[in-house]
């Protein structure tokens, strides 16, 4: 007895010392990174963060299989806990159990289906990488690039645990060491006394998956039985001690830092809109102002947390549009380089010795950092909350801002900005254009919003400028007049939200923008405002109040169907075909905005609506954001030819949307097909179509 005390005690605490000195380590480190706003709104959403996203698992589970096996694999985990008090508890004492429940045969039951359950569990990893071990040097797996010999490592390491437990366990039933009782009869379990000794103290019969292995071990006796009770119990003791070690040391560090992790992840989502964190304020510069992330040093403790939290499950890289059309950006490489970066850096960032490595291109090839459409399919596949998108735009602050270091086609979209504001670089006077194609007058308001007026209609750059974009705009104008929607318009007022200069990198050029913006909003009185283009949504909704705009603001899919449900606006019989709709990125997932689209299209009779595979959160990108739309691609297949060809695949006469920006992109890539026939109309023009 005293030997296996002492045995189990060493193993506990060398490992307990091992493990211990790497968590303190790691905790250093990433408490060594800079502040981080907006990372706590209570306890609530953090408790409701945990509930869904780590115990519900809500994103694994959207990949059915193995995304049922880690749920098993997780909470089994949690459920055995128990079982490592046990272990513990009968170190000391053989007849221990845990007080109040540990006699009940249910828990018995539980431990024993969860034990079960994990196993077969890793019997589903263990097939699934072994499918899809010739793919992984492709980089079409989701694992490409990920460390594999540690996935081994873990899966035979789990496996150990579960069966040493179940044979410690069996091993006690044989000695009458088990401590649980049938919950409703008191039955005795398996086998009956082994000879020379009373009958069994417990009933093992709930236990179903130890007592299995109990009937094995039995012929053995008891003296064998309780050598083997004592040789299991260690066995499994510095297993899950072994375990603790090299999950310290390895990508299964999630285990402990993803619960860490989602309660201080952005709520109510991660997307929307980006942190204009203290240093970015250009109110307070100085001279030792860093903007972005030039270093590891420049990140803060959130995104290093993100970075220690990585399972390299490769889900962000199967979604990433730059990735699955051949660029050499995946969101998961990026996240595990900038792990490297921050591992290799602990000299620097705990004691300040030696100067840490920049990060692009050293780290970061500029080829990865200017691939990012911030379409944000990354963030919304992270099972563990990471943001990869921030960490991202960081990089790009840093090399605007400090380097001057830019795609030279960015530079001309930013000089257009500044000089014109719009991206094109075509002047205000051009902005009221497009009311030459109604029949009916829109207010332009110079010095305040006429009483009469419901919604200041903010048109956005392409909107008033692009040829094509201006159809969606036109129509969008005739639906609201013909519901009876009294709105106007700032015409030569207003300019660009800063929504691509943001993305690109530009804080500065965005908020000089979006406080002009803001004045002129404000001087108005602008308190309603509908806009047609997502990312101009997006920017007044949720990045124009940290900079002292707050208005209610609606994207026109939201209004007409509000106007369609209420009856307002009904569409007519004079459309008939087949509509695919595609999800624009800032509309769908980073503002939850699935349903409203479809619902004006529902509403059309004529309109049979058809899905793409990849559609609502998992929608595919245009190529068109984060300011992507300014420069070229050259590197892979277009994003924008990608998604044509699913929307062509699903035979749909029509590609629907509802921004101007995926219009344009997808009405080039569907003439670029040769695909005349199908027509790309935002959800406004359909309608319209409708209507005759
Ligand atoms: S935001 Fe989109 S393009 Fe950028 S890394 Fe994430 S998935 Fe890829
Ligand atoms: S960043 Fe998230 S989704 Fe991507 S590999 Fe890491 S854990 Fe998986």
């Amino acid at each position: 007895m005293a030997a296996r005390i002492i045995i189990g005690l060493l193993i506990t605490v060398i490992c307990g010392a091992i493990a211990g000195r790497r968590f303190y380590w790691l905790s250093r480190l990433i408490r060594s990174g800079q502040a981080a706003p907006r990372r706590w709104n209570g306890f609530a959403p953090a408790a409701e963060a945990e509930v869904v996203e780590v115990a519900g698992q809500r994103k694994l589970l959207r990949w059915s299989v193995p995304g049922t096996a880690h749920f098993f694999t997780m909470w089994g985990f949690t459920v055995l806990l128990l079982t490592i008090i046990e272990a513990y508890g009968a170190l000391f004492n053989r007849n221990f159990h845990i007080p109040l429940i540990g006699t009940n045969g249910i828990v018995a039951f539980i431990e024993d289906f969860f034990s079960v359950a994990v196993l077969v569990s890793l019997v589903v990893f263990t097939v699934i990488r072994i499918r899809q071990a010739p793919a992984r040097k492709d980089r079409s797996s989701r694992f490409y690039g990920s460390h594999l010999g540690a996935a081994w490592l873990t899966l035979a390491l789990i496996s150990l645990v579960i069966i040493t437990l179940l044979l410690y366990r069996a091993a006690q039933i044989n000695t009458g060491h088990f401590p649980f009782s049938h919950p409703f009869t008191g039955w005795v379990g398996y086998g009956g006394p082994l000879p020379g000794h009373g009958p069994l103290p417990v009933a093992s019969s709930w236990a179903f998956a130890s007592k299995v292995v109990a009937s094995w071990l039995h012929p053995l006796g008891y003296g064998v039985n309780s050598t083997l009770e004592a040789v299991f119990l260690l066995a499994n003791i510095a297993v899950i001690m072994g375990f603790l070690v090299f999950v310290s040391y390895s990508k299964h560090l999630h285990i402990f830092m993803a619960p860490v992790n989602v309660a201080f992840s952005r709520r109510p989502r991660a997307l929307g809109a980006l942190d204009k964190t203290p240093d970015m304020d250009m109110e307070h510069v100085t001279e030792d102002t860093v903007f972005g992330a030039g270093s590891v040093r420049d990140f803060t403790w959130k995104q290093m947390l993100d970075f220690a939290t990585c399972t390299e499950c490769g889900r962000c890289q199967s979604v990433c549009p730059a990735w699955t059309t051949g660029k050499p950006l995946s969101p998961k490489l990026v996240i595990m380089g900038l792990r490297e970066n921050m591992f290799a850096s602990a000299d620097y960032l705990l004691s300040g010795e030696g100067e840490p490595e920049r990060l692009v291109p050293t780290v970061i090839d500029p080829d990865v950092l200017w691939s990012c459409t911030t379409c944000g399919s990354c963030v919304e596949q992270c099972p563990v909350d990471i943001e990869h998108v921030d960490a991202i735009i960081d990089m790009r602050r840093y090399e605007v801002l400090m380097e001057s270091r830019f795609p030279s086609e960015a530079g001309l979209m930013l000089r257009n900005m500044e000089n014109q504001g719009d991206p094109w670089g075509l002047g205000s006077s051009k902005r009221t254009d497009w009311l030459a194609a109604l029949d009916f007058e829109v207010p332009v308001v110079a010095e305040s919003i006429p009483e009469d007026v419901e919604y200041l209609y903010w048109v956005g750059c392409a909107g008033a400028l692009d040829e094509r974009a201006r159809k969606q705009v036109e129509s969008t104008a005739r639906m609201l007049h013909r519901a009876g929607v009294k709105f106007a318009i700032l015409g030569p007022n207003e300019s660009c939200t800063g929504d691509p200069a943001r993305r690109l990198g530009n804080e500065y050029l965005f908020q000089e923008m979006a406080k002009a913006n803001v004045a002129t909003l404000n001087g108005v009185g602008a308190k309603k405002i509908v806009a047609s283009c997502p990312h101009c949504f997006n920017t007044i909704k949720n990045e124009y109040p940290s900079l002292g705009g707050d208005y209610e603001v609606v994207h026109h899919s939201e209004l007409m169907g509000h106007l369609v449900a209420s009856g307002r606006l009904v569409p007519g019989i004079n459309y008939t075909g087949t509509v695919t709709y595609h999800d624009p990125c800032y509309l769908g997932r980073h503002n939850r905005i699935f349903d409203e689209p479809r619902n004006v299209l529902s509403a059309v009779p004529g309109v049979t609506q058809i899905e793409m595979e990849r559609h609502r959160e998992r929608g595919f990108c245009c190529g068109a954001g984060g300011a992507r739309m300014w420069m070229e691609e050259t590197i892979g297949k277009r994003i924008n030819m990608d998604r044509t060809e699913e929307a062509l695949g699903t035979g749909a006469d029509v590609v629907s949307t509802a921004c101007p920006f995926c219009m344009i992109m997808l009405d080039d890539a569907v003439k670029a097909s040769g695909r005349e026939d199908v027509a790309v109309l935002d959800i406004s023009q359909v309608v319209e179509r409708s209507l005759g």
